[in-house]
């Protein structure tokens, strides 16, 4: 006997998982089917930075984005009993006398206040910052892959996982869609930049960015903010930190390389010079899903209704996914509008 479900979801990374997560809270079934590749969700940074840029501007609709995500993650915490998101202060250094004015303009700017302190903080002895550091609220980060653990055995307990690849020529598309002995009302693909081998999504404009990101030891106590000179810099504890990451869309592939090391450790060294003594525990490469227009593709297949797309959601997944994760499963169950400017109709079809 086929299984019916009411959604069969492709990919487990953040975008699928909390997708998923989602249909469920709201009476849904799913399968979710993933690869188990190593993906952008399991070794990003997780973290979420309202204020980006050398111009200092907020994160488009971060006032919506950012309590749905702190919200969502808190949820899961209770549900989960583990910490997935840490608010941690971030501290940017300034690097020249553009961002030193921008800052200030910034700062008499009223919507700026929820995410920046109005007083600089100088250099300390360890921190290289000789035109000050702006102080940031509001940031933090995910331990997306602990997350994701999580969530995979959540849906594992369901029966609702299975770890194999998802064969594109399997699919049948006719009253639904049809995989193997699963029947389903939709497919949502989620696959991250595997998207773009996707036949009836590919024709969707990506611009994919690899990233690289290291994670060393420090030989003494490290600074417990968390610090953004271009590149970032994160305290895991005491110790521990993570570095990245670079931003490279020439290269695309997930060997990580000696110049995106040697670069990360340059610009970590230039502002935290005692680093240069740090032993490196791990590097790490992958593949970001972003878009020419810098917004994720949502929604139905303007030719297949049956057929869904949930990706693109480039270097700032930890922020978007929560709320539009709830924001798709309202259209899908409700049928309420998809905002147009991620509605993945935006782009005309290929023919
Ligand atoms: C170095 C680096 C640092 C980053 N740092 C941050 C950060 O600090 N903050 C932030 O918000 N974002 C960051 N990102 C971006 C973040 O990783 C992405 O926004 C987010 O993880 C994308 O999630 P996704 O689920 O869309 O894609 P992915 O994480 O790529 O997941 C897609 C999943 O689908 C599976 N899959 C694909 N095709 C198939 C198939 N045919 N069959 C079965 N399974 C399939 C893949 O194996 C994978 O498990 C970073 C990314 C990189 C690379």
């Amino acid at each position: 006997m086929p299984k019916q479900v009411d959604y069969l979801i492709i990919g487990q990374g953040l975008a699928g998982s909390l997708l998923s997560w989602e249909l469920i809270q709201q009476g849904s079934s799913i399968l979710l089917i993933d690869n188990q590749q190593t993906s952008a969700s399991q070794i990003a940074a997780g973290l979420i930075n309202p204020i980006t840029g050398m111009r200092l501007v907020k994160s488009r609709d971060i006032a919506t984005l950012l309590p749905c995500a702190t919200q969502t993650y808190q949820e899961l915490s209770l549900f989960f009993k583990q910490d997935f998101y840490i608010e941690k202060p971030m501290l940017r250094i300034l690097r020249n006398e553009k961002e030193a004015h921008k800052f200030h303009q910034r700062i008499q700017n009223q919507d700026y206040r929820h995410y920046l302190q109005t007083e600089l903080r100088p250099a300390t002895e360890s921190i290289q910052a000789p035109l000050g550091m702006m102080q940031q609220k509001q940031t933090g980060y995910l331990l997306t892959q602990k997350l994701l653990s999580c969530l995979k055995n959540f849906l594992q307990e369901k029966q609702s996982y299975r770890a194999t690849q998802f064969e594109y020529q399997d699919l049948q598309i006719n009253n639904g869609v049809h995989w193997q002995d699963i029947s389903a009302k939709k497919i949502i693909f989620c696959e991250g930049y595997q998207a773009i081998h996707n036949p009836w999504f590919n024709y969707l404009p990506f611009q994919l960015a690899k990233g690289e990101i290291l994670t060393l030891t420090a030989k003494q106590i490290l600074p417990s903010t968390m610090l953004n000179y271009g590149h970032w810099f994160i305290p895991l504890n005491k110790y521990q930190f993570r570095t990245g990451a670079t931003f490279d869309s020439i290269n695309l592939n997930t060997t990580p390389t000696i110049a995106g090391k040697n670069s990360l450790i340059a610009t970590l060294t230039q502002i935290l010079p005692s680093l240069d003594s740090a032993t490196l525990s791990s590097h790490q490469a992958n593949i970001r899903p972003t878009t020419l227009d810098k917004a994720p593709f949502i929604g139905l297949h303007p030719e297949h209704p049956n057929l869904a797309i949930f990706n693109g959601f480039g270097a700032k997944g930890s922020l978007q996914i929560p709320y539009y994760s709830k924001h798709f499963v309202q259209n899908l169950l409700n049928k309420r509008p998809i905002t147009a400017e991620v509605d993945c109709r935006r782009h005309a079809l290929k023919t």
